[in-house]
């Protein structure tokens, strides 16, 4: 399990010594991914990876990654579509909005507690969010379930295709600057 958050102290000596950690991700632990998951379907699990180090800027630089497959919601069948998760984003971590202004690019950065701590789970989850699609679909129309009607629970949802299937559907995935 990747930790929840992270003291001051504790990030200045990982960025220092170019630390990394890594763990599992559930879904459950992640309430507001888990609340756009297909209901019944299996949770996803995430592999997740954080490279700390020291930026340009003096401020502590945390680069994401995360991999896996969650299941969301087909919008059109409302039965569950396995996503793909694919997530690389590098981002600075600063003490306070005034601190952007400082940065090449503030918008890959991360806001840290008044005291300094990183809600390190939280940033993930956030990153996660930001590659979801707004609506998943099946990448076949054929995949959807037969005679879905809107509104009807998902709880019987199967996922019909494997992800490799629909990857390559997301020609994306995050952004990864040069720092
Ligand atoms: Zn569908």
């Amino acid at each position: 399990m990747l930790a929840e958050r992270i003291g001051s102290s504790q990030l200045a000596e990982l960025a220092a010594q170019g630390a990394s950690l890594s763990g599992s991700l559930h879904a459950a632990d992640l309430p507001r991914v888990h609340a756009v998951l297909a209901r019944g379907a299996p949770d996803g699990t995430l592999a997740a990876r954080v490279d700390f180090s020291g930026g340009p800027e003096s401020f502590p630089v945390v680069a994401i990654e995360v991999q896996g497959v969650l299941p969301l919601v087909c919008q059109r069948c409302l039965g569950a579509v396995a996503w793909p998760v694919n997530v690389a984003v590098t981002l600075t971590a600063v003490p306070g909005e005034a601190a952007t202004q400082e940065l090449a690019d503030p918008f890959d950065s991360v806001l840290l507690d008044s005291d300094g701590t990183l809600h390190l789970r939280d940033a993930v989850e956030d990153e996660i969010l930001a590659t979801l699609p707004l609506a998943p679909l099946h990448a076949d129309r054929r995949d959807c379930r037969a005679g879905a009607v809107a509104g009807e629970s998902a709880a019987a949802a199967q996922v019909h295709r494997p992800f490799a299937d629909l990857g390559t559907l997301l020609g994306r995935g995050g952004s990864r600057d040069g720092h």
